[in-house]
């Protein structure tokens, strides 16, 4: 190698050096106007086991668990838009209706998700099932085509809806099954068959008895209702054949007042407390909490 091909070469080190930082910095240290672009999320497998979540509260077995299902979650925000997302509402409800039940004792929780992230459909009950759970409770919020439709339902599984309402109410909230490419046909043709599970086993009375505290309970703290009676349809979420399971649609997250109540941490804790006193009671006769 000639004395001038040295020098050449020596010389332009740095100079390739740099180049190659020019390049390769944005990888590695990407600004944050290049990941405005970037959306990624993972979908969990189908038919693949979800980690279980934490059990809080009595180290005792024996004493009552239930599980708190806070609907939607991820990209999948359920109704309302902004800050009001069904997603948001839910999660808030469902941890302070931990809290209160875990600060009141006696009672073992967990949560089906206690951050914002999606979960699928039939993962729901089936956490609850590999817990051993006492009770399913998914709380979710709704919106309508009139502003005018406002406060809160309890509803328990059914074949058939009680109500046109119901039924449309049910289509929605199994729609965010489809995402995960669970077949809605398939669902509501095991809800049959979770029927009859339901009766020789008396899960079905023990979700109405719960509903009809929940609802109760609403009453007594003058938190509007929007049906008096437990309402009854195919929903997805509540398919655990041998645990009594109820939905609570909290409220219409596009009625002013309702929303008001639904994202304001007295009206998400004047919701879970309501809650709370329902599940304690349905405890208390079943057990003795
Ligand atoms: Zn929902």
């Amino acid at each position: 190698m000639s004395r001038s091909t040295q020098l050449v070469m020596i010389l332009s080190a740095p100079l390739a050096l740099a180049i190659a930082l020019w390049v390769l910095w944005p990888r590695f240290f990407p600004s944050q106007r290049d990941l405005d672009y970037v959306v990624r999320f993972d979908l969990p497998e189908v038919g693949m086991p979800v980690d279980l979540p934490r059990i809080d509260g009595p180290g005792d077995a024996s004493r009552p668990l239930v599980v708190i299902d806070a609907g939607h979650g991820g990209f999948d925000p359920g109704a309302g838009q902004g800050d009001a997302k069904e997603k948001t509402v839910a999660l808030r409800i469902a941890l302070a209706l931990r809290n209160r039940l875990l600060e009141d004792g006696g009672i073992r929780v967990a949560l089906t998700r206690d951050a914002d992230r999606f979960i699928a459909l039939p993962d729901r009950p089936d956490m609850a099932r590999r817990l051993g759970a006492d009770l399913f409770v998914s709380i979710h919020a709704d919106s309508a085509d009139s502003d005018a439709a406002r406060g809160a339902s309890v509803y328990v599984l059914s074949e058939k809806g009680s109500s046109e309402a119901a039924e449309r109410f049910a289509a929605r909230e199994n729609a965010a099954g489809r995402v995960n490419g669970v077949a809605l046909a398939q669902t509501s043709q095991t809800v049959g068959a979770i029927l009859l599970d339901l009766s020789q086993r008396g899960t079905q009375a023990g979700s109405t008895q719960v509903g009809e505290l929940v609802l109760r309970e609403m009453r007594g703290a003058n938190l509007g209702l929007h049906r008096d009676q437990v309402q009854t349809a195919a929903l997805a979420v509540l398919k655990a054949p041998d645990i009594p399971s109820i939905l609570f649609e909290t409220g219409y997250i596009n009625n002013e007042a309702d929303a008001q109540l639904l994202t304001s941490r007295a009206g998400q804790q004047a919701l879970a407390d309501a809650a709370a006193r329902a599940i304690r009671a349905y405890f208390a006769r079943k057990v003795g909490v």
